[in-house]
């Protein structure tokens, strides 16, 4: 596992507009992350995780400060370059999987591949491959609305995986799946950091993610009050 620097987070703040002011979300942030990091934002609701993600995965700009994912300072990106960086570098899970509804399982995890100029051979390979981290290469043919909860954020994984991203970037992921579930998704993404060395950053205020963290960093009205070391109390074997 590399333990260098993969994410540096330097002096962020993000405020929004707000009537005729400004809304802080995020202050002052300063992190760093190393590659292969199993590491969490916790905090309740409103104190900023899902922006700082949305600024780690350039999906936004800070109002101030700096970010460097790779080395590349996400602030300075070019539309085309921020959406690069995306593409071949961060896989996005979602709190609510954000799967196509009229294609099939494979056609989901297959759609990152499309844009990457992969052969369809390789694609191929690498989607059955992914499928089969997430244990679903027999429901490669259902479509989303054939799936249950738990198995739609399991090809929400594959779909994150399939280009075997440095970054993962989970915002809530098991906001709407019960517990057994939710450990399944858990063990399976601590499995693939071990086995792939894939860093992954969560926010969440679900005890049952908490539970597998290696890192625990604690947002509190946009800051960070709490930076510290955990020993997961669950690992990657199977629940
Ligand atoms: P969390 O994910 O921890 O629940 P968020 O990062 O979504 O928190 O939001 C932090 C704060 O910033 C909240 O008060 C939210 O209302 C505000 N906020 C987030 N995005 C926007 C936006 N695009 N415009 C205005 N306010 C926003
Ligand atoms: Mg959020």
């Amino acid at each position: 596992m590399d333990k260098t620097i993969v994410i540096e987070v330097k002096g962020v703040s993000k405020s929004f507009p707000m009537g005729d002011g400004l809304f802080t979300a995020l202050k002052d942030i300063d992190l760093d992350v190393s590659g292969g990091d199993f590491l969490g934002f916790v905090g309740p609701s409103g104190s900023g995780k899902t922006t700082l993600l949305n600024l780690i995965g350039a999906l936004d700009t800070p109002s101030s400060g700096s970010i460097r994912v790779l080395g590349d300072r996400v602030e300075t990106l070019k539309h085309h370059e921020a959406a690069k960086l995306r593409k071949t570098t961060i896989g996005f899970i979602f709190q609510t999987y954000n799967l196509l509804p009229v294609y099939s399982v494979y056609e989901n995890v297959e759609f990152p591949l499309l844009i990457s100029g992969m052969d369809e051979k390789e694609r191929q390979d690498a989607v059955h491959e992914s499928l089969e981290w997430v244990g679903l290469l027999d429901k490669k043919d259902s479509k989303p609305a054939q799936l249950s909860g738990g198995e739609s954020q399991r090809v929400a994984v594959a779909r994150a995986m399939v280009k075997k991203p440095r970054i993962v970037l989970a915002d809530e992921p098991t906001a709407n799946l019960d517990a057994p579930n939710s450990h399944n998704i858990l063990a399976m993404m601590a499995r693939l950091n071990e086995s792939l060395g894939t860093t992954f950053l969560f926010s969440t205020h679900d005890q049952k993610v908490i539970d597998y963290l290696r890192r625990k960093i604690t947002l509190l009205d946009g800051r960070i009050v709490a930076d510290e070391p955990v020993v997961p109390v669950r690992q990657g074997d199977l629940p």
